[in-house]
């Protein structure tokens, strides 16, 4: 096995530097995601091109090669007082805006209708409140009818719409459905709205379904199976593929290859993005914080990653890549001013006004923007190298020199047994696990939430509103005679006087690696390297002390041998 990999990896690093004097295909769809732009503008945020004249945003990226904008739609973004959720405001009125200003400039725009008044992803897919109480067959209904809609206003207003996404990462639920054939009916309803609009209008649609977690490859055939049970008329896969989040490039070629061949669907990557730099620019935190690995954080980084993310994708079949927030730069350097922006123009992630709709996501405050350490301007609104790189990507070259900037891949772990049971708490059985609170309070729970689990959907989660102190543990037995190495994925935040420790007991020992978490997502992996083991077990075990209000969740620990 261990051969195998060392062979696939050779293969793949040839390909690469071979790649890089190889032509391009220039019919492949190069698109960005600005969702943003308009509160963004109407915030005061201003760009320039790459001789340093203020531009429009959309026509440095037209003049990049850029030939698509993707826009999310949501139904109704408003607290009904006329006070916008945030993220955009972006409802169908503004995405015509946009996608007409986006024609104008010869770009063609791929719509992306959450079917939600807010954001919708794995952890939420709350439907839109007009939709409140309805069965599945009136929702069906509705959705066919708002589509319909949204879809002819974009148009109408000279949008050149020719993809449609019908829900946004849907794999386990959408429009506050979570019965897997009733969401592909819900989509069935979508893409025949969309097919008779464009049939109406004598101009070719393409259909898409939007799928994330691609390492869970099985749900994915699932949700596939579903609506080609259903009859839905979709034509394309679009899928996530953030390297710090869904495994190395093998498992987006793994992934493209697969569905073009199982299901006979068009595949393209409908999200991805890299940080060129660790710096937050307007004093809201970042979803991605820290180092991932991987990949330089910095602008050629940025733009070695694009790259390798479109040769993957081309070389496995894919017909497009579009880049994630893009353009959501700061709208200055200060939370304490920016608040104002972000509450009046949906400039930042969320306004508080969207606490009432989404309670478990926002909290009563005006939040900015987590993602502006990967845009593809500068905190002051300059291009950035992956610019040039998309460019020469258009033009139907890998740009040199960029693959070697590349570090060493995320390859799958070898097939070294792992001793801990139900390492990652995916069975419902976890006697083999003793949690214990050194405090009266029990802040931890075993909670089934994808996008706090680091594989799977079930992590050890924890919060509390009163001071933490507690451990979580287990004893490995039946060990040869050897040296282990124990290892766990952490993420979680708001930490205040924490001291995070992993450790292993073996022979009387006790060793220890303390950590830090981050922000959500951000996983951190403790590792204790080098343990000899002579009495045939160990305990490994996380020990976790934090001031209340600190949260996150543990996952997928593991005990190897290493000699
Ligand atoms: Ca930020």
């Amino acid at each position: 096995m261990r051969k195998f990999i060392c062979f696939v990896l050779a293969s793949l690093l040839a390909l690469s530097f071979a790649a890089a004097a190889e032509a391009f295909p220039t019919a492949f769809v190069l698109g960005v995601d600005v969702s943003e732009l308009i509160a963004q503008e109407n915030s005061g945020v201003t760009y320039c091109d790459a001789d340093g004249n203020a531009a429009d945003a959309l026509k440095v990226l037209a003049d990049s090669g850029v030939d698509h904008i993707r826009l999310r739609v949501w139904n109704d973004p408003t607290d009904g007082e006329g006070h916008g959720y945030g993220g955009g405001n972006i409802d169908a009125g503004v995405a015509a805006q946009l996608s007409a200003r986006a024609a104008a400039l010869g770009m063609k725009t791929l719509i992306d209708f959450h079917y939600s008044d807010f954001w919708a992803d794995p952890s939420r897919q709350l439907a839109p409140k007009a939709w409140a109480g309805m069965g599945p067959d009136e929702k069906a209904e509705a959705l066919y009818d708002y589509t319909r809609e949204a879809l002819g206003l974009i148009l109408d207003a000279g949008g050149d719409v020719d993809m449609v996404q019908v829900g946004n990462e849907i794999n386990y639920g959408m429009a506050g459905e979570d019965d897997t054939d009733i969401v592909a009916r819900l989509i069935a309803e979508g893409c025949r709205a969309v097919k008779e609009v464009a049939a109406g209008r004598g101009i070719e649609i393409t259909t898409c379904v939007h799928l994330t977690d691609i390492t869970r490859y099985s749900r994915i055939g699932e949700v596939l199976a579903a609506l080609q049970k259903a009859g839905t008329a979709c034509d394309a896969v679009g899928l996530s593929y953030y390297p710090y989040w869904h495994g190395g490039l093998e498992y987006l070629d793994s992934a493209v290859r697969s569905i073009v061949a199982d299901w006979g669907k068009a595949v393209f990557v409908a999200e991805t993005a890299w940080p060129f730099t660790l710096e937050d620019g307007d004093g809201a935190g970042n979803v991605i914080g820290t180092d991932p690995g991987l990949y330089p954080v910095s602008p050629e980084g940025q733009a070695a990653a694009l790259c390798d993310v479109c040769r993957t994708a081309a070389n496995a079949g894919a017909t497009g890549v579009f880049y994630w927030g893009g353009i959501w730069t700061p709208v200055g350097r200060s939370a304490r001013k920016n608040k104002a922006l972000w509450a009046q123009w949906g400039s930042g992630w969320a306004t508080r006004y969207a606490a009432a709709y989404d309670p478990d996501h926002v909290e009563d405050a005006d939040g900015g923007c987590a993602w502006d350490n990967q845009a593809m301007f500068d905190f002051k609104g300059r291009p950035l190298a992956i610019l040039d790189a998309v460019k020469q990507l258009s033009e139907g070259t890998l740009p040199e020199g960029l693959a070697a900037v590349t570090v060493e891949a995320d390859m799958p772990e070898d097939d070294a047994v792992n001793y801990v049971l139900n390492p990652g708490f995916e069975d419902g059985d976890r006697s083999m696990w003793v949690a214990e609170s050194g405090v009266d309070d029990i802040p931890f729970d075993y909670q089934d939430f994808v996008n706090d689990a680091h594989g799977g959907t079930v992590a050890f989660h924890y919060w509390s509103k009163a001071d933490m102190d507690f451990s979580i543990r287990q004893t490995v037995t039946g060990l040869e005679p050897g040296t282990y190495r124990a290892s766990a994925w952490s993420q979680g935040g708001d930490m205040k006087d924490a001291k995070l420790t992993l450790f292993v007991e073996a022979d009387g020992e006790t060793y220890e690696a303390d950590f830090m978490n981050t922000s959500w997502a951000d996983w951190q992996n403790p590792v204790l390297d080098a343990i000899p083991v002579t009495g045939g077990e160990l305990t490994i075990g996380i020990r976790i002390r934090c001031a209340a209000l600190g949260w996150g969740t543990l996952d997928d620990f593991s005990v190897t041998r290493v000699e």
